[in-house]
């Protein structure tokens, strides 16, 4: 198959669309400021090949698409312990809810909402010692499966530190609740910077491929990412809770492990063969990107590759 032509295509496909629909993330002042018409898209196999089209070298902030790596870091310092935090269901409420964390005594449903991410990042707080720590950790992860060195956006972070009034409550609901080991401080600025990571589609592609084999380092001669049965677990939890309200529509129409974030990114995962990136800034409804769903709803349709 050749992925290159195949991506050019999608992007060429979705290009009289751009600007045309959805709406940037306003809640967070520093995202509402993004140029809505720009779309990326970038592939890695889990034999090392990439292709990318679009404007898949611009750097965006991954936001909630870091949940997925900073789940992978407390699954490799915590192992099946964090369990005992966190649940594995999809929530069927909005992502930031309060209601299902006070009815269910401050357990989150799962890593993926913004609770159970918090919850995660006290795991990393406590493991690293520190906040500080715990964010070296978190770059160090992702500088590290992508091969490049990677940052945060201090923008975004303090823009988010200083609205994220419904995060505070979380972290605050759930310390109430025993359920927060840490000082919330720490574990929020984590939180906030972790979502306010900057990275581009290229990137981001290769940083997810070890869960396209099994765990394995995306640059081989390194020691694994996660083990197999974690990968498996990993993917699930994607499939299952990763795209916020639409998981189930993302299962029907694209059929393929997917976490997204309100920064416009998705990275999705066709087991033992490839992970994809794609990014366009503008959302829809659900909180998706919603070009970004489009280009692999394409992406599917013209290599019929799905979990299905
Ligand atoms: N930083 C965002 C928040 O906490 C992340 C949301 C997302 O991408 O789902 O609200």
């Amino acid at each position: 198959m050749n992925f290159q032509t195949i991506l050019e295509d999608i992007v060429a496909t979705l290009q009289p669309e751009l600007g045309a629909a959805g709406t940037v993330a306003s809640y967070i002042p520093a995202l509402a400021c993004v140029d809505p018409r720009q779309l990326g898209i970038a592939l890695h196999t889990c034999r090392g090949e990439e292709a990318a089209a679009g404007d898949s070298a611009t750097p965006f902030s991954i936001q909630s698409v870091s949940k997925l790596f900073t789940l992978t870091l407390a699954m490799q310092r915590v192992g099946d312990a964090l369990w005992e935090r966190i649940g594995r269901e999809p929530s069927g409420n909005p992502f930031n809810s309060l209601v299902q964390l006070e009815n269910e005594q401050g357990k989150p449903r799962n890593p993926f909402i913004n609770a159970g991410a918090i919850a995660v990042a006290d795991r990393l707080v406590t493991h690293a010692g520190s906040g500080e720590g715990a964010k070296a950790d978190i770059l160090a992860l992702m500088t590290s499966l992508s091969g490049e060195p990677i940052g945060f956006d201090a923008e975004v972070a303090a823009s988010e530190a200083a609205t994220g009034y419904r995060n505070i409550a979380l972290a605050n609901f759930m310390k109430s609740f025993g359920k927060i080991d840490n000082d919330v401080a720490p574990v929020l600025d984590t939180y906030f910077n972790q979502c306010a990571v900057r990275m581009n589609c290229r990137q981001l592609a290769r940083a997810a491929g070890f869960l396209c084999r099994d765990g394995a380092h995306p640059f081989g001669g390194r020691s694994d990412v996660t083990n197999e049965r974690q990968t498996r677990r990993i993917n699930a939890l994607m499939l299952t809770c990763g795209t916020y309200d639409a998981a189930g529509d993302v299962a029907f129409n694209i059929g393929l492990p997917c976490k997204s974030g309100v920064g416009g990114g998705i990275v999705a995962v066709v087991p033992d063969q490839l992970t994809l990136a794609v990014w366009s800034p503008a959302l829809d409804a659900t909180g998706n990107s919603l070009l970004g769903m489009k280009a692999l709803e394409l992406f599917v349709a013209k290599t019929r590759l799905s979990v299905f």
